[in-house]
């Protein structure tokens, strides 16, 4: 269990997981796969919706953003992402927080549509801009992943670099960033969530489906679209195997 006063992190034991989630459409197969129960909001101001259920030594509580209510749309992005994971913690206090969903890929880097990745290295922001001294960490993010190789293994995913913007689509410079840092999967919430895990002393993974192809000449927007059920099918099928793997038996945070 997660106290929050704990010496070493490493030495929790995973009992309870959340499973953070910007979309329905990615999180819903999940979802009915574990047959989780809907649970009143989290919070009365928020339009989350709330899941809940246990896969054998694993309480699990699952997240999605929810819609704006202005225009019926899911609630994508960094401050959705911030404020969830934040609410996640204070109202859930889990063990461990994933942030699962879809993402960008890169051919360049091997990446295809419906190609898994889990987090590795640090998080970081792909369109934060402060040329002020002292402020480019803060631009940068550089939040950590808990490194998470054996889950990785266990659900059959690749490592990779996870950045994150505001943005579905992207510049020329935001191109050149990912080339130089070897971005795997490119999304609009991850680094946020680490951010606010990283602060509140809580493990974070990022698991990333692919979606669409950043350096391929089709628009981002049409293959997303098109790809956004298989990837997330895709993604409950593995984030399904995560779960059973960690519900096998409460497992250390230095053990993942
Ligand atoms: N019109 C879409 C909007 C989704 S925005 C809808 O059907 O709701 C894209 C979402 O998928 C974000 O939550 C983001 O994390 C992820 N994503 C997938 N591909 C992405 C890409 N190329 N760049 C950034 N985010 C991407």
């Amino acid at each position: 269990m997660h106290t929050g006063t704990d010496p070493d992190p490493a030495e929790t034991t995973v009992e309870h997981v959340a499973l953070l989630y910007a979309l329905e459409a990615e999180a819903m197969p999940l979802v009915e796969r574990l047959g989780l129960v809907e649970q009143p909001a989290v919070d009365p101001c928020m339009p989350q919706r709330h899941f809940s259920g246990r896969v054998g030594t694993l309480a699990i509580d699952l997240l999605i953003n929810g819609r704006d209510p202005r225009c019926g749309t899911d609630r994508v992005g960094t401050d959705a992402a911030t404020l969830a994971a934040f609410m996640a913690i204070r109202k859930l206090a889990p063990d461990l927080i994933i942030n699962a969903g879809t993402a960008g890929g890169f051919e360049a880097r091997g990446g295809s549509i419906g190609a898994i990745y889990v987090s590795v290295g640090n998080l970081l922001y792909h369109d934060r801009h402060i040329p002020i001294p002292g402020f480019e960490l803060q631009a940068r993010g550089a939040w950590p992943a808990t490194p998470a190789p054996h889950l990785m293994h266990a659900i059959g995913a690749k490592p990779g670099i996870v950045t994150t913007g505001n943005s579905l689509n992207c510049t020329a410079e935001e191109r050149a960033f990912f080339e130089h840092e070897r971005v795997a999967a490119k999304d609009m919430e991850a680094c946020a969530i680490a951010q606010v895990c990283a602060q509140c002393g809580v493990p974070f993974v990022a698991v990333k489906s692919i979606t669409d192809l950043v350096d391929h000449p089709e628009a981002v927007q049409d293959a997303f679209l098109r790809n956004l059920r298989m990837a997330s099918a895709l993604l409950a099928e593995r984030m399904e195997v995560a779960v059973r793997w960690l519900g096998a038996h409460p497992r250390r945070i230095a053990e993942l």
